[in-house]
């Protein structure tokens, strides 16, 4: 459900009504000190849009503590990034967002980027029917000439290898049936790695489907778990002990989703911001039922003491 640009426009036709609506988010019953955290006893000073705590004396700001603290963007941009990002489909790329925004691409890029931030959700536990699977993101990596192969580090990606068995950035998605879906950015492939990612995303009742990777075997030893073999071309069975159907096709197309919007919009991401794009993806697909209005105010509160700092996406502090 997606809002239209007039209504966009009617809802937020200045900074001021952009700032009731982010105040309004944030703080469902009155602003709340950002310092003592009393909550409705604070006046607002319209000079200088801080507000005056009568409890503690000191001020504070709408955006303090969130994403988007110090920011030197009016809050009209951040209400129109934070609404061009949830209304589209498959996300926005930082060239597009700055040229939409009218700011500059390092601005766009830090924006898009906070915004992501306030995407994260809690993870839930998935019960039930669990799919499986796991996702190699960014580009295919490249053919590279031999000289700058002889540079090549540990963590750099073999060449001209697709899909499993390479050292591209691993992501093993859960998805319950007919309901939410859940991303982790692993190290490797390897049982160990899936074992740990899956020990607070799923339910130890739930009943887990994967493909034939050796791998997953092992979820079997801690809980129900059924394969389809793809390598013998098998893509749905009907289990015959339990009559459930097996096939892992809910999280595939979750995965193609996710794959489509990495390449296609934000062509390759590195493995430090790749949890950030997940959760993205993964908060477009379970609040896809969601108002756009609705989805918007739940980042406001998601965002709440998410502190994500220029010199940290940059790697320019530790
Ligand atoms: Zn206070």
């Amino acid at each position: 459900m997606t809002m239209t640009l007039r209504a966009f426009n009617e809802m937020f036709p200045d900074e001021d009504a952009a700032r009731a609506w982010f105040e309004r988010s944030r703080w469902p019953h009155g602003p709340e000190c950002y310092h003592c955290g009393a909550v409705g006893n604070a006046a607002y000073m319209p000079k200088t849009k801080f507000w005056h705590c009568k409890s503690c004396k000191k001020q504070f700001s709408v955006t303090a503590g969130t994403p988007m603290h110090r920011t030197h963007l009016p809050l009209l941009t951040w209400a129109h990034a934070i609404y061009l990002i949830v209304s589209s489909s498959k996300g926005i790329s930082a060239v597009k967002l700055g040229e939409m925004l009218g700011i500059s691409y390092p601005s766009a890029w830090h924006l898009g980027h906070r915004v992501r931030t306030m995407m994260a959700e809690a993870n839930p536990i998935l019960s039930g029917v669990v799919e499986i699977d796991e996702m190699y993101a960014g580009a295919p990596p490249r053919k590279r000439a031999k000289s700058s192969r002889d540079h090549d580090d540990d963590d750099a990606p073999p060449a001209n290898r697709k899909g499993r068995g390479t050292k591209r950035p691993v992501v093993l998605v859960a998805a319950k049936r007919g309901g939410d879906v859940v991303a982790k950015v692993i190290p490797t492939h390897g049982k160990e790695a899936i074992a740990s990612a899956l020990a607070n995303v799923i339910d130890r009742t739930a009943t887990v489907m994967t493909d034939g990777l050796p791998a997953y075997k092992h979820i079997g030893k801690t809980q129900p778990h059924l394969a389809v073999n793809h390598s013998a071309r098998e893509y749905a069975r009907t289990d015959a002990a339990t009559g459930n159907r097996v096939h892992v096709n809910r999280v595939e197309s979750f995965n193609g989703f996710m794959r489509r919007a990495v390449t296609g919009v934000f062509h390759s991401i590195s493995v430090k911001h790749l949890g950030r794009y997940t959760g993205e993806a993964t908060f477009r697909w379970n609040q896809k039922a969601d108002s756009c209005l609705d989805r918007m105010a739940r980042m406001i509160r998601n965002g709440e003491g998410r502190l994500l700092t220029y010199a940290f996406l940059t790697g320019k502090a530790a």
